[in-house]
Order: C-alpha cells, then sequence, then structure tokens
C-alpha cells in the first residue's frame, strides 16, 4: 500500500512532513541535461539506469532528452517501466524462475524487452516462455569483466553461450553486457581508465570471436556513472547505462576527477529532509530520519551545509547526530537536509518525490518500482 504523499504541490519545504526524499529540481534537471551534453555527437546510446530512481516520470524525462529506453535490474522495475510508457527496456540482469520469465515473456508483447543469460539452461527456459507468448526477447550474453558477480568468462565461454542464444527461436541475439560494478567507485581516475580498458579489451576480443562464427554481435553495454565516460571513448562499448548521476550520494562524491579534486560533473540533487525531533545535549541533535528512511550499505548520509556536524548512529526511527560549532543553534523542530550514502536503496524505501525548486513544492512523483523486487 502507498504511504500519503509527505507534502502538498505549492507548500513551502518548511511545510513538508518528514522523513521526505526530496529531489531539487534544479540540479536534478541540471545532472539530466549534462549527461545528454557529454554524449552528444558520439554514436553511443544512453540507456540510463532505472534502479536509481525506480519512477516512469524521471525515465520519460531521460527519453525525452535523448535516451534510447531504460535499464531495470528486475522484472517488477520493467512492468513499472512499461506500464508508465515506456517502450523499450533492458533488464539488464538474469532472470530465473518459472514464475518471473513468464511475467518477463508476457511483458515482451507490450514492449522491446531485453534480458540477460549467463547459463544455457537459463536461455532455454527464457526461449520456451517467449515462444509460449509469441514474443520475441532481445537477450545479451552477460560477460563477466572483472567484478565477479554475474556472467560468463570473456573468449570461448561467452562465444559458445551467444551460439546457443542465437539458435533459440524466441530469442534475438542482442549482443553482449559488460558493466564493471566494482570500478564504479575505485577512486583515482586513472585506476578507473585502466579497469574500463581492460574490460572493453575482453569484450573487444569476445564480439570479434562471435562475428568470426556469422553470428552479429550488434550491441555491447555496460558502464556506470562513475566510468561511463571510459566506456563511450572505448570503441567497443555501444551503450552506457549510468544511473546514479541523476541523483548522486556521498559515496559517489568521494570519486575523483583526473585533476585529482572530488569529480564534480553530477551535482547532489536527492536529500532526506529530517527533524530534529530531540535536542538533549547541546552537541547532539536526534533525527526523525533512521534506518526506515536511509541506506546506510555505503556509509552514513551527510549533513548538508554542515561540514563539521557527523551523522553517528542510527536506528529505526532514530538518526544521532554529533553537531559541530555550526549546529549549536539548532532547535527541536528545524529541518535538516541529508545527502544519502547510497541514493538507489535510500529511494527504495520511500513511496514519494517531493520536487522542490525555490523553496517551494513543484512536484510529487510516486517511486512505482520500489520494493524488494519481486
Ligand atoms: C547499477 C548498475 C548500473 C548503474 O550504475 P550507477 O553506478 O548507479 O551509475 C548500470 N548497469 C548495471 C548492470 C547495474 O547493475
Amino acid at each position: 500500500m502507498v504511504s500519503r504523499p509527505p507534502a502538498r504541490i505549492g507548500d513551502s519545504i518548511e511545510d513538508v512532513d518528514t522523513p521526505a526524499l526530496v529531489v531539487e529540481l534544479d540540479a536534478f534537471e541540471e545532472n539530466l541535461a549534462h549527461m545528454a551534453r557529454s554524449l552528444e555527437g558520439s554514436a553511443i546510446r544512453l540507456r540510463p539506469h532505472s534502479k536509481t530512481h525506480k519512477s516512469p516520470m524521471v525515465a520519460a524525462k531521460q527519453i525525452a532528452l535523448g535516451a534510447v529506453g531504460v535499464c531495470c535490474q528486475t522484472v517488477a522495475e520493467a512492468e513499472a517501466m512499461v506500464m508508465g510508457g515506456v517502450r523499450d527496456v533492458l533488464v539488464s540482469n538474469e532472470v530465473v524462475g518459472e514464475r518471473k520469465i513468464a511475467r518477463l515473456a508476457a511483458l515482451a508483447r507490450q514492449a522491446r524487452l531485453g534480458v540477460c543469460v549467463d547459463d544455457a539452461g537459463n536461455a532455454e527456459a527464457l526461449a520456451g516462455a517467449a515462444r509460449a507468448f509469441g514474443a520475441t526477447l532481445e537477450t545479451y550474453v552477460e560477460v563477466d569483466v572483472g567484478s565477479r558477480r554475474c556472467g560468463v568468462d570473456p573468449g570461448a565461454p561467452a562465444r559458445d553461450l551467444a551460439r546457443r542464444v542465437a539458435a533459440a527461436p524466441g530469442l534475438r541475439f542482442a549482443g553482449l553486457q559488460g558493466y564493471f560494478g566494482s570500478a564504479q567507485h575505485v577512486r583515482a581516475h586513472a585506476e578507473r581508465r585502466v579497469a574500463i580498458a581492460e574490460a572493453a579489451g575482453k569484450l573487444g576480443e569476445t564480439k570479434a570471436l562471435i562475428e568470426k562464427d556469422g553470428i552479429a554481435c550488434p550491441v555491447v553495454t555496460g558502464a556506470g556513472t562513475g566510468t561511463y565516460r571510459f566506456e563511450a571513448a572505448s570503441g567497443v562499448y555501444t551503450e552506457v547505462q549510468p544511473g546514479s548521476y541523476v541523483f548522486m550520494d556521498r559515496d559517489y562524491a568521494r570519486n575523483l576527477g583526473p585533476d585529482g579534486a572530488p569529480a564534480r560533473d553530477f551535482r547532489h540533487s536527492l536529500f532526506v529532509l529530517a527533524t530534529v525531533m530531540s535536542r538533549p545535549a547541546t552537541d547532539r541533535a536526534v533525527l526523525d530520519a533512521g534506518l526506515k528512511a536511509l541506506a546506510f550499505d555505503s556509509g552514513p548520509p551527510a549533513i548538508d551545509g554542515q561540514a563539521d556536524a557527523e551523522y553517528v548512529r542510527a536506528a529505526d526511527e532514530h538518526g544521532v547526530v554529533r553537531l559541530g560549532e555550526g549546529g549549536r543553534q539548532l532547535r527541536l523542530g528545524d529541518k535538516v537536509r541529508l545527502i544519502p550514502g547510497h541514493c538507489d536503496p535510500t529511494v527504495n524505501l520511500h513511496d514519494w518525490y517531493v520536487g522542490v525548486r525555490g523553496g517551494r513544492v513543484e512536484a510529487l512523483w510516486l517511486i512505482a518500482a520500489r520494493g524488494a523486487g519481486t
């Protein structure tokens, strides 16, 4: 069940109920525009990852600026995107289990649907379901380029699986996915570049091997916010999948640019708005945003505008903040903006985006694809 929105259109940000997920629309729109500009004039297709925002409203804005469609990580996300009007969706992940596969195949009758495989038996199951539904699944062989998550090894193992896919009625072999997830948050710019150069090398060789068999391999897809410029310039990748750039988070802000300074290509546009609910000591404030409002897998949030304050401890509904000199004047009921450590799982905890411009609520967007991902 969806909760009631924490604000009304036209409200001042001071009147937004908390904890609330706030999107600063100016920064958000700049991030979308910056991404579109950075790929302008290149042949690289932008397929942003919607696991970050989980909202067909945001997907529509990305597509309006040139994205070819979106990536999803789960069938539930794909269903929400198609229902929201997105016509081209890649599930950049493996889909396993009869019920999920049937849902995916059914969805492929309504939109162009892509999926990744790293197992021949799974490819057979997908093909069977696609035939049963009279649908075609654009199928990508996922190659492990170094992340040690999903994916077959580059070279012959990927070529062998591509052969199976190409021969299976119901599937269309669309190409390769090589997403280097663990390279995204490597801090040093040069190290990220080297990691992607190696990945592109492996994918280029694999693609050549597949084409030697007479099987076309039109798409090589991958990349996240931390590395997409390297994939885009590699000459091997044809499509990039950045997600976090729309919002940015505290973890991504620690990545360094080519000059060794923190990369500032994209701005923080996502905040959790919290209220000071207790002020038990001069140097301590307790906020109403804890584990139910923020994800902590990449560390605690930063307190916007207060570099000397530290979010030290989270409980279900409480966030304990140690205040520096700058925060001592905070009073009960005051509002504080938090920059999440990790945007995607933070978004997943909320039902609504509160879109704000100039301190006023301008939009309320349902986070339609949130949830555990069934
Ligand atoms: C998460 C993910 C992305 C997007 O990465 P960001 O770091 O959020 O930009 C792209 N592709 C795949 C397969 C992913 O899992």
